[in-house]
């Protein structure tokens, strides 16, 4: 048996292991893992709404397919749920945020019992997810182990340093103008760990409009604060925070858009800032430019897009 075995092992091993992932960053996480041992799917891509985002009939057919399905939990795929839980009887299926641990979770107001899924948001807490993207791979090819812990280690060096970028840069801004205003609730890991209040129009999903009392609580602290930008989401409909500038500037106070945030998706495949290092480096910056701070203009490592 052993003898016929050991030939299809050796195969194997030399096939990429077959991934599919929900969101580009897991997608990013793995592939930064897996490096040449891995082909991988993700099925959502720039500007896609994961709380929103219901599974296609190509995307069924690729995951009843993949050796492995990654995907983030935390009810951020709150659509699609009932079909991964179906497919886990089928297929290894791992939810790769739910191995953080409860306490440095944050609950939310929306659901009890739930906690706010934005940890990407944070590289402290995403080192941690790709760290179980590790694990989860080297389980499924323990031959390759020790190249994926390898190439983790080497990721987790490039988080680190985006960590001290953010830690630095994010400092910088004045303290009255650590507010950061966007379209949903998706900063509040990025507000408790680099100390910003953190104000969403929409709750922790998307899936509820705004209603108009928000928008106008809003509007009022806008004007209140003399909070002078607010920013939009790469994933989210910008038409509520047009209602915010609009609210404030009836009420003679001008505000700005500070910039465009990827917030629950990355930018366009084959950029920088479709890596997660440039989605987080996007991010810090144009908040941090936007807040005050002279930040350099490529960002941490001189990549990032102009004009963005
Ligand atoms: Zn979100």
């Amino acid at each position: 048996m052993l003898a016929f075995a050991l030939p299809g092992a050796r195969a194997m091993a030399e096939t990429p292991l077959k991934i599919v992932a929900t969101t580009g960053m897991i997608a990013d996480a793995a592939r930064q893992v897996g490096g040449d041992a891995v082909e991988v799917r993700a099925l959502m891509g720039p500007g896609v709404d994961p709380h929103a985002y219901r599974q296609t009939r190509s995307d069924i057919v690729a995951m009843t397919r993949a050796d492995l399905v990654l995907y983030h939990g935390l009810y951020l795929e709150a659509q699609m749920g009932t079909f991964l839980k179906d497919l886990s009887r089928k297929r290894t299926v791992v939810a790769v945020a739910e191995a953080l641990p409860r306490e440095v979770l944050r609950g939310h107001d929306d659901y009890e019992n739930k906690f706010d899924p934005h940890v990407w948001m944070t590289p402290a807490l995403w080192k941690d997810v790709v760290a179980r993207v590790a694990e989860v791979l080297s389980e499924a090819r323990p031959d390759q182990a020790a190249l994926f812990a390898a190439n983790a280690k080497a990721h987790m060096a490039d988080l680190e340093r985006l960590l001290a970028y953010a830690n630095e840069t994010l400092a910088a801004v004045p303290q009255d103008s650590r507010v950061l205003v966007s379209a949903h609730d998706a900063f509040g890991y990025f507000g408790r760990d680099f100390g910003f209040e953190v104000m969403g129009i929409q709750g922790i999903s998307t899936e509820s409009e705004a209603g108009l009392n928000r928008i106008s609580a809003l509007v009022d602290l806008l004007v209140q604060r003399q909070i002078s930008a607010v920013f939009v989401e790469s994933s989210v409909s910008d038409r509520s925070m047009r209602a915010l500038i609009e609210g404030a500037a009836a009420q003679g106070h001008q505000v700005k858009i500070g910039g465009e945030l990827f917030s629950d998706a990355m930018g366009a495949e084959g950029t920088y800032e479709g890596t997660y290092l440039g989605m987080i480096d996007h991010n810090i910056t144009t908040i941090a430019g936007a807040l005050g701070v002279d930040v350099p203009e490529r960002g941490m490592d001189g990549k990032l897009s102009a004009g963005l």
